[in-house]
């Protein structure tokens, strides 16, 4: 179980708590249900200048899911975990639906004004919506937890390796047990550079060795543009010859390493745009940031034996990763970003006419679409029994429910009580590997 969060009276944010702890201050009254997600109570106290334990957040950003963990670096403990799902492919979809209405709008000639071509103006640094909206996510989940519990610090994984730690491997003070960190994360670049296969004879799925490509005998480099990967056998092969010898019945492999070492992995793939955006939302908060790289959660998640997971990598990102973590019996929350409803009042057919006209206004006998809502129906309704799922607010007052079990319609809002309001996001916990179905 992840831990509790609680704040004071005040909303001040205290330690989080066992869940054991939570169900005894609930049962006793001294504290109430703030929130549903993440599981928080409220005390009934005001607390004057708590002592807290300082907690660390640490950011694992992925294109479509993203790591959260809170940490306690004094005692190595994961106090709570959570899995962001981005919504970047619904909202691409969104607006080339959007492009495409307005397109063949235009084609009908229904309108006289006259097309505006090449008036578009991107401002610098622009991102599109779909990576803006990864980044909003995280930015929110940060701004949510600070006002739960007591972060002081961040940690982010902001690039996948750490190319001054390759180039200079001397410059880095820290060695562990199986050699160095800097010579881990080049294994690691090598690979994603060289596709996981030998550079001579393409196999892959086989031990691969680091390989000079001008011999060390040769006054051959240790820079990362005279390393490949090659498997034992051409390893062997090849020894001490110079690559031009050993290649001559294969100009085309030669020619294809020759200008493979010397291009840099792409930019995109070390370092992408988002990350550095996310960075700069995050420097916003004025906590210490850490910065760690791909290579470093990798190696901090094996020599800790722990299982992939996004959450068990955000744990382990960067130096500031306590040397034991404890993730016992912690199960992550899986949010998932849906939105806000859209803004587009008047739904269309696939040729793009209109079908149907949504009112103007959200918020119909106190519900709005997406609220999470505990319904007690009576006998004699056709939706008679008890309900709990997220609703869809209509004026008329009927509702319907989107429940684990499927669809309830026909809800009288009458026997509606709200659980959580719609907030942008869809949870599930995880318990054992199992997932709880999305509320
Ligand atoms: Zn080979």
């Amino acid at each position: 179980m992840s831990h509790v969060f609680v704040v004071d009276a005040n909303k001040q944010p205290l330690d989080p708590v066992h869940p054991g702890r939570a169900r005894l201050l609930l049962s006793q009254g001294k504290a109430a249900v703030l929130k549903r997600f993440p599981f928080t109570i409220i005390l009934n106290v005001a607390i004057d200048a708590p002592v807290v334990e300082e907690l660390r957040i640490k950011i694992d950003p992925g294109s479509k899911t993203t790591g959260i963990a809170l940490v306690n670096d004094r005692s190595g403990e994961v106090v709570f975990a959570a899995e962001l799902h981005h919504r970047g492919a619904t909202i691409k979809e969104a607006l080339d639906d959007r492009r495409a209405v307005r397109r063949s709008r235009r084609r009908r000639h229904t309108r006289y004004r006259k097309a505006r071509w090449q008036n578009r103006r991107r401002r610098e640094g622009w991102l599109p919506p779909s990576l803006t909206s990864r980044i909003s996510n995280v930015l929110t989940w940060v701004k949510r937890l600070r006002k739960l519990c007591p972060i002081t610090a961040i940690s982010m994984e902001l690039v996948k390796f750490d190319m001054q730690a390759m180039e200079n491997p001397d410059i880095q003070g820290w060695e562990y047990q199986q050699g160095t960190l800097a010579g881990y994360e080049l294994r690691e670049y090598l690979l994603e550079k060289w596709n996981r296969m030998c550079a001579y004879c393409g196999k892959g799925n086989v031990p691969l060795q680091v390989e000079h490509i001008v011999p060390r005998a040769n006054n051959g480099t240790h820079r990362v543009s005279n390393l490949t990967l090659a498997c034992e056998k051409c390893n062997q092969a090849k020894g001490r010859q110079d690559i031009k010898d050993f290649l001559k019945k294969k100009p085309a492999v030669l020619k294809h390493i020759l200008a493979q070492a010397k291009a840099p992995l792409n930019d995109a793939a070390a370092v992408n745009a988002t990350r550095w955006e996310l960075f700069r939302g995050v420097q916003a908060f004025g906590l210490p940031i850490e910065c760690g790289s791909g290579g470093l959660t990798k190696y901090n998640r094996t020599t800790r034996e722990l299982a992939k997971t996004h959450w068990i990598d955000a744990a382990c990102v960067g130096q500031s990763t306590p040397e034991h973590l404890n993730i016992t019996r912690i199960s992550s929350l899986l949010i998932t970003a849906t939105g806000y409803g859209k803004r587009q009042l008047c739904g269309v057919d696939k040729h793009g006419f209109p079908k149907r006209h949504r009112q103007r206004k959200k918020v119909h006998h106190g519900y709005q679409t997406g609220d999470l809502v505990r319904a007690v129906v009576p006998e004699g309704f056709a939706a008679a029994g008890r309900h709990v799922g997220r609703v869809l607010a209509r004026a008329t007052g009927s509702f319907d429910l989107r429940t684990a079990r499927g669809r309830i319609e026909g809800v009288p809002v009458r026997y509606c009580r709200p659980l959580h309001r719609n907030d942008g996001y869809s949870y599930h916990s995880t318990r054992g590997g199992n997932s709880s179905p999305p509320l």
